[in-house]
């Protein structure tokens, strides 16, 4: 049975809001991840983890926000971003729409490390109007279930930026997409930088998008293991009610 707020009536959502008051939310971006990962990765992460938590745990997910923070990809083609103004104002009026109709508990699953500090401040933000709701921000790439997964099998080659394990996750959920990109070998460097970047900044540090990673060692199969461990473990916080 599908939890998509987008594949049910309004009488639907009436109904559940008699017996439930959370909903998941999945906020991503449009942005570079390096020669070989798609720009789609961080809202299709997320949203296909938060569509799989919605179906184990019987929560509404609503519509993914493909969009974020990703003024510093910019100097990249195919990136498209908010500024943290912006993101900020269309995270607090999504969730007051939500909150309008009586949704209280909002579960945010985040793929995009750029919009974090934004999202706290849209929660301050909707806090500050005295509103009465909870907010649990899961940024799936740091549960420590996923990271130690990742340490195991990529250890510093993982890096931060089109990281071996964003990438094999969407190589198991959109194969089809990455049956054009070509296979490359890299080198997986760190280097000392200052932060935030401007978009010609970041370009000049990491010339082809990546940071730090070797894409080359991402597979579905990782990304099937890493997609289940992420599921799994926002399902489990979730019955659990913890927090983010
Ligand atoms: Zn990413």
């Amino acid at each position: 049975m599908t939890y998509n707020l987008a594949e049910k009536t309004w009488p639907m959502i009436e109904n559940y809001l008699k017996i439930k008051n959370s909903i998941l939310l999945s906020v991503g971006s449009t942005e570079q991840h390096g020669p070989t990962g798609i720009i789609g990765i961080d809202y299709l992460s997320s949203w296909e983890i938060a569509k799989k938590v919605g179906e184990e745990t019987g929560t509404l997910v609503a519509p993914p926000l493909c969009f974020g923070m990703a003024q510093h990809h910019m100097a990249f083609p195919g990136t498209m971003s908010l500024t943290p103004v912006t993101f900020i104002q269309v995270i607090c009026e999504l969730i007051q729409s939500l909150y309008r109709h009586g949704f209280r508990d909002f579960t945010v699953v985040n793929g995009h490390g750029g919009n974090i500090p934004s999202l706290n401040a849209a929660f301050s933000q909707i806090l500050g109007n005295d509103e009465e709701c909870r907010f649990r921000l899961v940024n799936w790439w740091h549960l420590p279930e996923v990271q130690s997964y990742e340490n195991k099998h990529f250890g510093d080659k993982n890096g931060f930026h089109a990281t071996c394990g964003e990438i094999s996750v969407t190589q198991y959920t959109h194969p089809e997409a990455y049956k054009e990109i070509p296979k490359l070998k890299f080198e997986a460097t760190t280097s000392e930088h200052p932060w935030p970047l401007s978009p010609i900044q970041f370009r000049k540090t990491f010339p082809d998008g990546r940071m730090g990673s070797d894409p080359s060692l991402a597979t579905a199969a990782h990304g099937e293991e890493i997609f289940k461990i992420a599921v799994a473990a926002i399902a489990q916080k979730l019955r659990n009610n913890t927090k983010g």
